[in-house]
């Protein structure tokens, strides 16, 4: 079937066995699919709309003197239709700091590159988290370790990622909830106890009751050791194993 091109060609795409599926001539029995075919997905011949949304976040980090600011822009696909979807589209990475420009401007080069091809995307998130300094990462607050800036800056994405509702957190279990709760009062109830004991005086027994077991800013028990699972400081002794109060991993299963 020949079809005469009547506008300028400014790209083009190879026809998939999909496609032709969804070109076929409208039939009113097939009317249905087609509506729901008409939903657009991020494809990489999407085009840039004029004004995207975005949100913009802010990293400190011990490695770096100057405070980077990451920028990752949406773009709104099917807007007010119910198959609204809201998909990253471009990164931005903005620093004072100079020492570490290329490296930046060729990470985010790929990321939106990466965006924009479509698909699922979600994956860079472990890719980037899995990046790890050879000298040394750090902690932020809330005690959950940052093995590199990069590891960081696939954190952000991921926090992006969640706000947009393209990743979803895994939902933890009521139970595993209730587990995690009831570990941690037993924990502190046994803190308190061995307080009580080593204080024997009264005053000492009465001002331990008040204070169970001293809670750093992070929430976690001082001297808990870092999570390899959830990578947060909340790794504590309970009956001879190692239990994690942030995820509920345990060493003894
Ligand atoms: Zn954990």
């Amino acid at each position: 079937m020949a079809i005469k091109i009547e506008k300028k060609i400014t790209g083009y795409n190879v026809v998939k066995p999909e496609d032709k599926v969804a070109a076929t001539p409208v039939t009113a029995a097939a009317s249905k699919e087609t509506t729901t075919a008409e939903v657009i997905q991020m494809h990489e011949s999407v085009e840039r709309p004029e004004t995207l949304v975005g949100s913009t976040f802010k990293i400190k980090s011990p490695l770096f003197e100057h405070a980077l600011y990451v920028t990752i822009n949406d773009i709104v696909l099917n807007a007010g239709t119910p198959h609204e979807l809201r998909r990253p589209f471009e990164i931005f990475i903005n620093s004072k700091n100079m020492d570490h420009f290329q490296w930046i401007v060729a990470l985010t080069r790929i990321l939106s590159a990466v965006f924009r091809k479509g698909g699922d995307v979600t994956f860079i998130v472990e890719e980037l988290k899995a990046v790890f300094d050879p000298r040394g990462g750090y902690f932020k607050a809330g005690g959950v370790y940052m093995p590199s800036i990069v590891a960081e800056i696939g954190s952000v994405v991921e926090q992006h990622m969640k706000n947009i509702g393209l990743i979803h957190d895994p939902e933890m279990d009521a139970a595993t909830r209730q587990l995690i709760a009831d570990k941690r009062a037993a924990y502190e109830q046994a803190g308190a106890k061995k307080k009580a004991d080593v204080t024997a005086a009264p005053v000492g027994a009465a001002s331990a009751a008040t204070t169970p077991a001293e809670t750093e800013s992070s929430g976690f028990p001082p001297g808990a050791t870092l999570c390899q699972k959830c990578n947060t400081q909340a790794l504590v002794l309970m009956d001879g194993c190692q239990t994690c109060l942030n995820c509920g991993y345990s060493k003894c299963g």
